[in-house]
C-alpha cells in the first residue's frame, strides 16, 4: 500500500547523504509532506473502515433473514476465514430448508449492502459469490429449471429486500455490534435482534 512505501522512503531518506538523497527524489520531487501522509494514512483508515462496515452489513442481512424464518444462528463474525470476508453459520442447512427461505436467506447479504447503497439487488456485487455459488447447488439439487431459477431469483430477492426493510433496525443494531466485537456467538446474536437498540447514525 502507497502509505507504507512513502512511510519508509521518509525515513530512508534521512539517513541517505544528500546527494543521494536527490537522486533518489529527483525523478518526480514529490516527496509527501507530513500532511500529505497523514491524509493518505487517513483515507486509508477510512477505507478499512468502509471494507468492515460493507462485510458487517453483509453478513447481517444473512443473520437477520435467517432469524426471521427461525433458523438457529451458529455464529456471525467480520473476520475473513480465508473462503470470504466474512461468516454467518447457520445451524439450519440452505441446502435442506425451504427453497425459498435458503435463498432469501443466502441472497439477504448483497440484499442489505444494496439498501444500504439505495440500488436494486445486484447478484454480481462483489462479495456474494459464494452466495450465489450455493443458491446454484441448491437449484441443481433440486433440479430447478432454468426458467424457474430466473422466477426464483427475481421472487425471493424482493422478498427479502422486503423482509430486511422492514427489520432494517435489526440489521444496523447488529452491524453495529459486530463493527464494535466483530464476532458474535448464535445467542449473543439472538439478544440483540430481540431488543435492537437503535443505533445512533
Ligand atoms: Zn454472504
Amino acid at each position: 500500500m502507497d502509505v507504507s512505501s512513502n512511510a519508509v522512503q521518509l525515513e530512508d531518506s534521512r539517513i541517505l547523504p544528500l546527494t543521494e538523497y536527490q537522486a533518489v527524489t529527483a525523478p518526480d520531487s514529490q516527496t509527501p509532506t507530513t500532511d500529505q501522509l497523514e491524509c493518505d494514512i487517513e483515507r486509508a483508515a477510512d477505507q478499512i473502515g468502509e471494507m468492515d462496515r460493507q462485510v458487517a452489513l453483509h453478513e447481517a442481512g444473512h443473520a437477520v433473514a435467517a432469524y426471521e424464518f427461525e433458523w438457529e444462528i451458529g455464529q456471525v463474525s467480520i473476520d475473513a476465514d480465508g473462503e470470504s470476508d466474512g461468516t454467518a453459520r447457520m445451524k439450519s442447512a440452505a441446502a435442506t430448508s425451504d427453497l425459498g427461505h435458503a435463498v432469501q436467506v443466502l441472497l439477504a447479504g448483497i440484499a442489505a449492502q444494496c439498501i444500504d447503497a439505495g440500488c436494486a439487488i445486484d447478484l454480481s456485487r462483489r462479495g456474494g459469490e459464494q452466495d450465489m455459488r450455493q443458491i446454484a447447488e441448491r437449484f441443481a439439487k433440486d433440479g430447478t429449471s432454468p426458467d424457474d431459477r430466473a422466477v426464483t431469483l427475481r421472487d425471493q430477492g424482493h422478498a427479502v429486500e422486503q423482509l430486511l426493510q422492514r427489520n432494517w433496525t435489526k440489521v444496523q443494531a447488529l452491524m453495529t455490534k459486530l463493527l464494535a466485537k466483530r464476532t458474535l456467538s448464535g445467542p449473543e446474536t439472538v439478544a440483540i435482534l430481540k431488543a435492537p437498540a437503535v443505533p445512533r447514525q
